[in-house]
């Protein structure tokens, strides 16, 4: 990974590109770029050795102009305050892209989860939980996963809250078990989506999923599911990775088989149908039709970015591209498709879910994708044609519908004169 320039000056680049173009005001540019509250937390955790280890975690909440703060917990060895800030940031801007009613949140505890046992990270979750109960709730802020956390941590999440305020109150956090007030279908709701606005965007290019090459790295909650989609539709999975490595093979490698080798053996490496192994970097220049960077931030950079061999970019993590990378891809007709309107699905089935629960109500899978498609063509539509408008790339695009909407809020709101 390329150290070259850190995910909140990303952010903060763009947004500054988009301020730019909607000639916002100067004032209102200020108030964008800063979160409105960040909370910084020191957790004290009993291990099960018996000795206390402290670990460091936060809550950002960006700006909540369009509805209640809405973002994922990452638990990750680098996380730190300028990355989530950054992960916050996104979020607005995800919401308003997709016309979800939600402001941007984003949460990190800065601990390396594969060396902890369940117990551990119960204790963790629970503690941090606890932490931030005046900060977080379901008119306020409602967590949902992110790397290194799942529905089991989003249960706890659920308990504790719950238990502080004597009732069940499943509204408070998205991603739960189905049985706890889950969304059905808002596990792979993430990559469904990055799936629709690839499909989208092969329509335009002429390009068929049937038969397309596909390269994914990250073979997490996003990266496994994007396959396994994209596989389903007909395209050829030619190259995954974790975070170990990678593998290739140009015929195509089965999703499904890749995953059940993953859990068994902890990687993809070593997998037996793979031609050859590849580091991440590597994976990403393979010959492909597609690429999906599912793992973190700060991968496709000017370091790398020309020797991206993929027509279509869809951004399933976020932050993986650099602004300079972006040139790079456009000048090359890379088809990027931006995070904030790739992963939107995420959040998107995030908010069917509180919906859901805040009715006591329980959407069919067939209800869920079909909300879920609809919406996320509306947005690939809304972002395309603000690109063609401009006569700019998909991610200022997105960008501009996504800051232009939350400046228009702050100034209806009378934040702003
Ligand atoms: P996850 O924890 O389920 O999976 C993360 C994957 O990335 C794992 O396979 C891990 O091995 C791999 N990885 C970690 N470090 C890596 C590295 N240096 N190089 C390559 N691979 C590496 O997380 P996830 O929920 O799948 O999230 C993946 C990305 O998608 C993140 O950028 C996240 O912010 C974004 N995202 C997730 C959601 C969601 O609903 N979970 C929604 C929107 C965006």
């Amino acid at each position: 990974m390329s150290q070259e320039i850190g995910p909140l000056d990303v952010a903060l680049e763009q947004l500054k590109i988009a301020a730019e173009i909607l000639d916002l005001d100067p004032g209102i540019h200020v108030f964008l770029s800063r979160p409105k509250r960040t909370l910084s937390v020191s957790i004290p955790i009993k291990m099960d050795n018996g000795n206390t280890c402290i670990y460091w975690g936060c809550r950002v909440q960006h700006i909540d102009a369009l509805g209640p703060f809405k973002g994922g917990i990452r638990y990750h060895p680098c996380v730190d305050l300028a990355e989530v800030t950054a992960l916050a940031m996104w979020m607005t801007w995800k919401c308003a892209v997709v016309n979800i009613p939600y402001g941007g949140a984003k949460g990190g505890v800065c601990c390396n989860p594969k060396e902890m046992s369940k117990a551990e990270l119960e204790h963790l979750t629970r503690r941090y939980t606890n932490m931030l109960l005046d900060f977080i709730g379901p008119r306020r802020d409602v967590p949902a996963p992110d790397v290194y956390t799942n529905a089991q941590t989003m249960a706890w999440i659920m308990d504790t809250y719950s238990r502080f305020k004597g009732y069940s109150i499943p509204e408070c956090v998205t991603g739960k078990p189905i049985i706890l007030g889950g969304s059905e279908g808002r596990t792979e709701a993430t990559s469904r989506g990055v799936i629709i606005s690839i499909r989208e965007a092969a329509k335009r290019l002429g390009i068929k999923m049937k038969g397309a090459t596909v390269a994914v790295q990250g073979y997490g909650n996003v990266g496994w599911n994007a396959a396994k989609i994209a596989h389903d539709l007909g395209a050829k999975i030619v190259a995954v990775s974790d975070s170990k490595g990678g593998i290739y093979n140009q015929q195509g490698l089965d999703p499904y088989k890749v995953l059940e080798h993953k859990e068994k053996k902890g990687s993809v490496l070593g997998y037996e149908k793979a031609k050859k192994e590849v580091t991440n970097a590597e994976l990403l220049e393979q010959k492909c039709d597609i690429l999906i960077p599912a793992a973190l931030e700060n991968q496709i950079t000017q370091t790398n970015a020309g020797a991206i061999k993929a027509k279509i970019v869809g951004e399933a993590a976020n932050g993986p591209t650099t602004p300079r990378a972006d040139e790079i891809l456009r000048e090359k007709k890379v088809f990027l498709i931006p995070d904030i309107l790739a992963n939107a699905g995420g959040v998107t089935a995030s908010y069917f879910e509180w919906v859901q629960n805040l009715t006591r109500e329980h959407w069919t899978l067939g209800e869920v994708n079909q909300k879920l498609e609809s919406i996320l063509i509306k947005a690939f539509n809304d972002v395309y044609k603000t690109m063609n408008e401009e006569e700019t790339s998909m991610r200022t695009a997105a960008l501009l519908l996504g800051v232009g909407r939350v400046a228009e809020a702050i100034k209806t709101l009378g934040l702003w004169p």
